[in-house]
């Protein structure tokens, strides 16, 4: 009997329009990412542009090679690829983006693609001037701001930052801990309690909150991801006062917001994360692994090194199975705007979270131990990838918060679940 493999290719393959967007970002990427990869990590990370920090690498690059890779970006198309179409994108949304971003992680400098923060899409006519219109050309950086001193993992119970209507405009008081870009952007979505009985039941509200406003300040936090240039900060609100018009979207609807983009911009990136690094991690030590030869022959003839290789491939293939899943699913039912977040897909995004965090770290690991000392050494990409995959089983939820909100649904509904 033949196997009919071909019959149930559907299964397993993009779309033909996407394969064709990923060849391209891949050829990008390999011509004009990965030569500048020494250049960036030699850079002065003090100059490195706005949101480049983001990529949790320290490094920079001088602005006329920036210019030319969103230039690239640009040209192609890819700029915008996975914006909605009435907002002036391509259309290809989350598995889009997902498709593309594993291939820009395959290098430490990345292409430049336009990054806007879903709860932005909820923003009222009035608000799309000032907020999304300029975040999709880039000309202004958002932060978000959900983390505390006192609230981490359990923000909606344990959340301080509180806002109280006052007149036409709301008046926050609080702090928020480790927030990313703080110090570059020009606005923050900041989280903050509006109604302490129904808390992340209704009680929670985002506000975009202008960075210059009066009584909003940072201090740095030093954290080893950036030990050049720190990245992440303190957000502080003393008596800010915040314009109704400023609301993003329902009042009490804030958690819900911080959660969309917690899970398809944060949790589910993580499994691009992974699988970009490790698509690249792998293909180099599988070449290295020929060449280097001890006791007489090529570390490829070991069974403790095949064994490794075999582990990091499998891991690859996995994780990038969650994530395609929860991409497509993500599509099939996140509406532009709205602060639904279905249940099979947030479950998912805590799937590809801890994937991509805890097996894209235990991958290189392996990765970093078949190259031995070379493995350590900052001019390889593979140190800087090992933070960056450590950092993703506790940024963005920790692996033990993943596994808590996927019990939970394994105990609510059972096989429906997995069933096939
Ligand atoms: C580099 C970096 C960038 C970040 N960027 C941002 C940002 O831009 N915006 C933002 O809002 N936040 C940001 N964060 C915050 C990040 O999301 C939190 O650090 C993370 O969610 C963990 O919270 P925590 O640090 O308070 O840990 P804690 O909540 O104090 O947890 C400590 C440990 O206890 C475990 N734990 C907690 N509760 C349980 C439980 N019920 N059962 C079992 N174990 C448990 C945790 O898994 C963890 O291992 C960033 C953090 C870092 C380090």
């Amino acid at each position: 009997m033949v196997l009919a493999y071909g019959a149930s290719e559907a299964l397993f393959s993009l779309p033909p329009e996407l394969e064709e967007i990923k060849r391209l970002t891949r050829r990008i990427v390999d011509e004009q990412c990965i030569p500048l990869e020494q250049k960036f990590l030699t850079g002065d990370p003090a100059a490195a542009e706005g949101g480049m920090g983001e990529l949790m690498v320290d490094g920079s690059l001088p602005p006329e090679d920036y210019a030319r890779l969103r230039r690239i970006s640009e040209e192609t198309g890819l700029y915008t690829m996975h914006l909605p179409i009435e907002h002036g994108g391509g259309g290809f949304g989350v598995l889009g983006n997902f498709v593309v971003a594993e291939e820009i992680q395959r290098s430490i400098v990345q292409l430049p693609v336009a990054y806007v923060p879903i709860p932005l899409y909820a923003c009222s006519e009035e608000q799309k001037e000032r907020y999304l219109y300029p975040v999709i050309r880039s000309e202004k950086l958002s932060a978000f701001a959900q983390t505390e001193p006192q609230a981490g993992s359990d923000p909606g119970n344990s959340m301080q930052t509180r806002a109280v209507r006052r007149g036409d405009c709301w008046v926050l008081n609080g702090s928020k801990m480790f927030i990313s870009g703080a110090d570059e952007a020009d606005f923050l979505m900041v989280l903050a309690v509006t109604d302490p009985e129904k808390r992340q039941r209704g009680g929670i509200t985002m506000f975009l909150v202008d960075r210059g406003a009066p009584g909003v300040s940072i201090a740095p936090i030093n954290v080893w991801l950036t030990p050049r240039r720190p990245h992440q900060f303190y957000v502080y609100f003393d008596d800010v006062e915040v314009p109704d018009a400023n609301v993003l979207g329902d009042v009490g609807s804030g958690f819900l917001l911080g959660q969309q983009w917690l899970a398809i911009q944060d949790r589910l990136t993580r499994g691009s994360l992974a699988t970009g690094i490790l698509t690249r991690a792998l293909e180099m030590a599988v070449d290295w692994a020929k060449q280097r030869i001890t006791f007489g022959q090529p570390l490829a003839e070991r069974q403790a090194i095949q064994w490794m290789l075999v582990d990091v491939f499998i891991d690859l293939k996995s994780i990038r199975a969650i994530s395609y899943e929860c991409a497509a699913r993500a599509d099939a039912s996140l509406k532009v705007g709205s602060a639904v977040l279905p249940e099979d897909v947030r479950v998912l995004a805590s799937m590809a979270k801890y994937v991509g965090g805890n097996w894209g770290h235990r991958s290189i690991d392996k990765i970093m131990q078949i190259f031995g000392g070379l493995g350590e050494t900052l001019e390889m990409p593979i140190p800087h990838w090992y933070r960056q995959l450590r950092h993703g089983r506790i940024g963005g939820g920790t692996d033990e918060i993943q596994r808590m909100l996927i019990a939970r649904a394994v105990l609510k509904h059972g096989k429906s679940l997995w069933q096939a």
